[in-house]
C-alpha cells in the first residue's frame, strides 16, 4: 500500500475530524488514481488511511482515522450499516437515501432507493473504481431489480471522471413509481434532477404538513414535492417552477394522484411573485425552496439578494397568522446567514415572524458534525404574527 505524507495543517484538519485533505496540504504521494493509501506526517506518525485523488483538490479523502486499517471487506459492512440505520428511521415512503457519503463513512459515495431499484453515484476516483465491489455489495444485502449510476454531476469532472448514466445491475425502466406519504410520483432516474427526486426534503414536507392550510404557494416545486403533499390539507394550490419539464411532471403527478386543487405555472418565480403583488394575491401557506443559488463562495453575495428578495415578497404576500416554510440548499450559506437575511426580508416586509421550526435536511441525509459541508440544507418554519 502506498504512504502519502501530509502538513501540519492538513494533519491538524484530520485530528479536527476532517475527513478531507486538500492538495495544498500534502508533501508527497507516490501513489494512483483511486488508491487506497495509508496516511503519515513527516515524521511518520499514521493519521489514518484515505482514497487518493490525483486530479481533485481534495487529494485524500479518508476512510480511517488512526493506525488501524479498513477491514478488507469495509464497504460490504458500511453499506450494511448505511442501510440498517434507514431501516430504523422507518420512513413512510418507498424512497429515500441509504447511502449519504462521508456521513456514512463512505466518502462521495451515494446511494438513493426508489422501491425496487436503486440508483448510485460515484462522485470521487476512489469511490468509482470500487463500483463493482459496491454494486456487487448491494446486489448482495438488498437483492435490487436494477442499479443505475447517475454518474453525471458535474463534480466528476474535477476528479478526471467522466459523466455517464449506465446501468451497474439488471434493469432499470425511464419510469418508476415512488410513495411518499399518500402520494405516487413517477420518477425518471435517468433524466430527473438529482437522482430523480428531491429526497432531502421529505421530512421538510411532512412537517410543513402539519401547518399548511388555506391558499398555498408552492414556488420552485420541481416535480411537486410540496405542493401535492400539503394540497390535502389547503383549499388551493399554486405551484410555480421555471421549467417545462417540472411543470408537466406535476400536472400528471397530481391528475394520477386524483388532487385536483392545483394549479401550475411556468414560470420565474422572481417575475411571478412580483406579479402577484401587483395583483393583491395573498397565500395562509407559502414554500420557498429555490435551486442553490451559492453554488460557490464568490456566489454569495449574489445569492443573499435572491433569498433577500423572495423572501420579502413572500413574507408581504402572507396573511396574518400564515406559514412560510423557507429553504436554502447553499452549503455555503450558513445558518446564521440565513436566518440574518430571512430576518432582514422580516423587517423590510414589516411583519413580525416568529421560527416555529429549524430543520435540515431529513435524517436519511446525516450531518456530520465535524464536517459543516454536510450541513447544506437549511430550512425555516415561520409564522407571521396575526
Ligand atoms: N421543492 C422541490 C424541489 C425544488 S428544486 C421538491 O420538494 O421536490 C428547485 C426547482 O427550482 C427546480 O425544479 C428548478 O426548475 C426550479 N427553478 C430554478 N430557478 C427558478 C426560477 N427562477 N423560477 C422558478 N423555478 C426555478
Amino acid at each position: 500500500m502506498s504512504t502519502v505524507t501530509i502538513s501540519r495543517r492538513g494533519e491538524d484538519r484530520a485530528r479536527a475530524g476532517h475527513p478531507w485533505i486538500y492538495r495544498s496540504d500534502v508533501i508527497g504521494a507516490d501513489a494512483a488514481a483511486g488508491d487506497l493509501v495509508q496516511v503519515q506526517t513527516e515524521r511518520g506518525r499514521p493519521i489514518g488511511y484515505a482514497l487518493f485523488s490525483d486530479e481533485s483538490e481534495i487529494t485524500l479523502r479518508l476512510i480511517a482515522f488512526g493506525p488501524t486499517a479498513p477491514a478488507e471487506d469495509f464497504i460490504e459492512r458500511r453499506l450494511a450499516a448505511a442501510i440498517a440505520f434507514r431501516a430504523s428511521l422507518a420512513p413512510d415512503a418507498t424512497a429515500y437515501r441509504l447511502v449519504h457519503g462521508e456521513a456514512d463513512r463512505l466518502p462521495s459515495l451515494i446511494v438513493d432507493r426508489y422501491g425496487d431499484h436503486l440508483v448510485v453515484q460515484a462522485l470521487s476516483q476512489g469511490t468509482d473504481r470500487r463500483l463493482p465491489e459496491i454494486t456487487a455489495a448491494l446486489v448482495k444485502l438488498l437483492s435490487p431489480a436494477g442499479i443505475l449510476a447517475r454518474n453525471d454531476p458535474r463534480v466528476r469532472l474535477l476528479e478526471g471522471l467522466e459523466q455517464t448514466v449506465t446501468v451497474l445491475h439488471g434493469e432499470v425502466p425511464e419510469r418508476l413509481e415512488v410513495r411518499e406519504g399518500a402520494v405516487r410520483y413517477q420518477v425518471d432516474p435517468w433524466k430527473g434532477q438529482k437522482t430523480g427526486l428531491f429526497l432531502d426534503q421529505r421530512e421538510n414536507r411532512e412537517a410543513a404538513a402539519r401547518y399548511a392550510r388555506g391558499r398555498l404557494l408552492d414556488a420552485f416545486s420541481y416535480n411537486g414535492g410540496f405542493a401535492l403533499s400539503l394540497a390535502p390539507r389547503c383549499e388551493s394550490v399554486l405551484a410555480v417552477d421555471i421549467s417545462a419539464d417540472a411543470v408537466a411532471r406535476i400536472r400528471e403527478n397530481a391528475a394520477s394522484n386524483g388532487i385536483a386543487n392545483v394549479e401550475v405555472r411556468e414560470m420565474n418565480v422572481f417575475d411571478e411573485l412580483r406579479e402577484l403583488e401587483r395583483t393583491g394575491a395573498r397565500f395562509e401557506t407559502i414554500v420557498l425552496d429555490p435551486p442553490a443559488f451559492a453554488k460557490s463562495k464568490g456566489a454569495i453575495r449574489k445569492a443573499m439578494s435572491g433569498y433577500k428578495e423572495i423572501n420579502l415578497r413572500a413574507l408581504k404576500l402572507l396573511t396574518p397568522g400564515g406559514f412560510l416554510v423557507t429553504c436554502s440548499c447553499s452549503y455555503n450559506v450558513s445558518e446564521e446567514m440565513f436566518l440574518e437575511v430571512v430576518s432582514e426580508a422580516a423587517a423590510d416586509a414589516g411583519a413580525e415572524v416568529s421560527l416555529v421550526e429549524k430543520r435540515a435536511q431529513g435524517r436519511d441525509h446525516p450531518i456530520l458534525i465535524n464536517v459543516p459541508e454536510t450541513y447544506y440544507l437549511k430550512c425555516l418554519i415561520l409564522r407571521k404574527l396575526a
